[in-house]
């Protein structure tokens, strides 16, 4: 852990200007201009970031469109590919308390949390290095004495990742590890409030030496640069990770260009609490659940269905927890909220306490000390007597808001779980194992826990169904996304041929 003298140093190291990375170099945009980076704790600027738009787009595509097809990395050899993998992720656990430093301030998220969050990217590489060496592999198939076929996985080609400002990145390196273990080229654009990591990840990579072209990243705003990247005819897969209006409007402009996309979208997810849960347990894992990473987090459990029989109780527990919860400085270790990314998020999540208000639900949430008015802060706050039609139960709010409901039973639980367009996890509590497993089951949704919080191992799959997404990522899904399976048809035999035309 870095001290307080450490931090300043680190805080003299930001760049007043960050560049594009494009073809193994830094370089400005072509338009020459530049985004404001804020800093959500002081609102000031941090520094400048290049704007890229379609000419930058276009030049990283190129770049690492004659990486793909005319450069060594695809076809280079697995051990020596995997050596620069492995390269990266030690570059990355060389650099944690930096990346650690700068995520915390450029998206407010508290640095004891980003230091948790960023620890785990070197293993994004390290895991997919494994997963790539054990499962090139394809199947036989034997076809009477006339052939034999098998299957082999390549490389796709370009890939378009384009990142969220909420877990920068986890997120990039999460979509990265597996586009670059797998062989393929790639274009990051990352989001446009929260630069920062992504610039550091450049410049691991060219620590790290990879040939030119084979990775490249283009700040700048999703309509432009983002956009040009998804229409762009030489990239044939977009990995996404947003807002589900996000996505749709990303799927129908890929939609020319017939690309593969995967989609991580929104979330507005259930946590279940039975009567017979251990209580003490669901608590912490409720409010960890909702007010960790300032509540900025897809699968945050937003909703709590809290059983009749209990739910005095458990609200009081959670009136006191939430006004025991610590805001301040994200660069503080001791911080438990720290401040939203930008003003106009701030904007968002406050109009939906207002809109609570009209709504006729009560708004539950402590104040801000005014030592920090000039960051984006909200405090942790709790809708209660809310019902599952209000829009503060169906729409994503995405910051430290949790809307609490009751229910009578297991049926009428499922039911409102399931009436919301969003599914992408949901959370079960109850000592009844039976009951645990049934209502996993029911619950429409792509995560589920049962009894616990937010635990994930890599090598399972990730994602939501409904609106929150198409596909999933993590484990050999990553892979299987990364890869086009092909099939090779071999003849052992003289097999018959039709001889048309000949006499
Ligand atoms: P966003 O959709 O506003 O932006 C995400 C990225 O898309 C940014 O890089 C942005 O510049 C780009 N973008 C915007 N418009 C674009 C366009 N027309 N074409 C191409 N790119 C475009 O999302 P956000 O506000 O940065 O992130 C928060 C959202 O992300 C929340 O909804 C959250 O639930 C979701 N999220 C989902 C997951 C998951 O795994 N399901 C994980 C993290 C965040």
């Amino acid at each position: 852990m870095v001290s307080s003298h450490e931090l300043v140093s680190l805080k003299h190291e930001i760049q007043k200007n960050i560049s594009l990375y494009i073809n193994g170099e830094f370089t400005k945009a072509v338009i020459g201009t530049t985004i404001k980076n804020m800093n959500p704790f002081t609102n000031e600027r941090i520094n400048e970031v290049a704007e890229g738009q379609s000419e930058d787009i276009n030049k990283a595509v190129a770049a690492a469109r004659e990486a793909f097809d005319h450069g060594p990395w695809k076809t280079m050899k697995l051990k020596k590919r995997m050596e620069y993998i492995y390269r990266i992720a030690n570059l990355i656990d060389e650099d944690i308390e930096r990346i650690a430093y700068l995520e915390a301030l450029d998206t407010g998220l508290p640095i004891s949390q980003t230091r948790n969050m960023v620890s785990r990217a070197s293993e994004n590489f390290r895991f997919y290095a494994r997963m790539v060496e054990s499962r090139l592999v394809g199947d036989a198939y034997q076809v009477d004495d006339e052939f034999i076929n098998y299957t082999i996985n390549a490389p796709v080609g370009v890939a378009g990742l384009i990142t969220p400002w909420n877990a920068p990145f986890m997120l990039e390196t999460w979509k990265l590890a597996p586009a670059l273990a797998t062989g393929n080229t790639v274009v990051l654009k990352p989001a446009e409030l929260s630069p920062l990591s992504a610039n550091l990840l450049a410049e691991i990579i060219h620590k790290a030496d990879l040939p030119k072209g084979v990775f490249n990243v283009v700040h700048g705003y999703g309509e432009t640069a983002g956009d040009a990247l998804v229409k762009h005819p030489d990239v044939q897969l977009i990995s996404f990770t947003g807002e589900t209006t996000t996505g749709t409007t990303i799927i129908k402009n890929s939609a020319d260009t017939l690309k593969s996309c995967s989609m991580e979208l929104g979330g507005k997810s259930p946590i279940i609490v039975f009567e017979d849960a251990d209580f003490d347990r669901a608590l912490d894992a409720c409010v960890w659940g909702i007010y960790s990473f300032n509540g900025e987090r897809c699968t945050a459990n937003s909703r709590l269905f809290i059983q009749e029989s209990i739910q005095a109780e458990f609200i009081k527990a959670l009136k006191q927890r939430v006004e025991n919860i610590k805001l301040g400085d994200p660069l503080n270790a001791s911080t438990e909220v720290g401040p939203l990314i930008d003003k106009g998020h701030y904007n968002k999540v406050k109009s939906y306490l207002a809109i609570a208000h009209e709504e006729g639900a009560e708004v539950v949430s402590g104040d801000i000390p005014n030592e920090f008015e000039k960051g984006n802060f909200v405090a942790p706050t709790l809708i209660l007597n809310a019902s599952n039609n209000m829009r503060i139960a169906q729409e994503e709010i995405f910051g430290p808001v949790l809307t609490v409901m009751t229910f009578k039973d297991e049926d009428e639980v499922i039911k409102l779980a399931n009436d919301v367009d969003y599914g992408l996890a949901g959370y079960v509590w109850t000592n009844d194992i039976k009951r645990g497993h049934r209502v996993a089951h029911k619950v429409e949704a792509g995560m589920l826990w049962v009894n616990a919080q937010n635990v994930r191992d890599l090598r399972t799959p990730f994602g939501g169904s409904k609106s929150s997404g198409i596909g999933r990522e993590g484990g050999h899904y990553g892979f299987d996304f990364y890869t086009e399976q092909k099939i090779i048809h071999v003849s052992i035999a003289d097999h018959r041929i039709q001889q048309f035309g000949k006499n």
